[in-house]
């Protein structure tokens, strides 16, 4: 499946995607350690290097999406858009629950360690906002992974960026585990809107360079596998 004007900035743990249309480039996410460094490579490398950053969009407010969002938006002018029920983890003291306790002490640990700087994005996404990038983006609130993990429909595409909804490693593509999830009771539901979507193809942030169709086939599999084990 070719989408032109997607670039997507590979990690060993997670990806993170560059958006381009006429008017400049837009981040959705920013990744995590080496985030700046593989962006700049990846960019020189489709010879995006001399556009300008415009817009940040975030999908969820854990560590390794948003861990260099601050410096990026300094360094670039981009203003941030963000799901609105994820605040507290922006502004650096998010609050953990049950299992998620874990990625509270990890990310409490890390905030420091990494240099997070806290940030107040410039517009607060919720659920059916639209973006006026890339002809039309739809803000898709898929609660669970966090109270705000959102994903971002693309009707043109017929593509879906699920952010955190799974993680899509060939037979080994799976939930996200329970020590990552806020409301893990609320996965199920937000998998199944998601696939109720008019879709081709979805881009999960978490996953191996598979074509966004086999990602999706992964997903309906496991909505299966979900549906049986209920
Ligand atoms: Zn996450």
């Amino acid at each position: 499946m070719r989408v032109p004007g997607l670039l997507i900035v590979r990690a060993p743990f997670v990806n993170f995607h560059v958006l381009r249309d006429e008017n400049g480039l837009y981040l959705l996410d920013c990744g995590f350690i080496g985030g700046p460094l593989l962006l700049k490579q990846a960019l020189r490398r489709s010879g995006w290097e001399q556009e300008k950053i415009l817009g940040i969009i975030l999908t969820h407010g854990h560590l390794d999406h948003i861990l260099h969002v601050s410096r990026l938006a300094r360094e670039t002018g981009a203003w941030i858009a963000a799901p609105r029920l994820d605040a507290a983890h922006y502004a650096g003291h998010p609050s953990y629950q049950g299992w998620s306790r874990v990625t509270g002490i990890m990310e409490k640990i890390g905030r420091p360690l990494l240099g997070f700087a806290p940030f107040t994005p410039d517009r607060w996404l919720d659920n059916g906002d639209e973006l006026e990038i890339w002809q039309g983006l739809r803000a898709v609130h898929l609660p669970g992974h966090t109270a705000g993990h959102t994903g971002y429909y693309c009707e043109r595409h017929r593509l879906l960026f699920c952010a955190d909804l799974f993680a899509s490693y060939g037979r080994l593509a799976h939930r996200p585990p329970a020590i990552f999830n806020s409301e893990e009771g609320r996965i199920s539901a937000s998998i199944h809107k998601a696939l109720a979507l008019n879709l081709d193809g979805v881009l999960p942030n978490h996953g191996d360079a598979a074509d966004p169709r086999i990602h999706l086939s992964r997903l309906q599999k496991l909505a299966g596998e979900t549906q049986d084990s209920a």
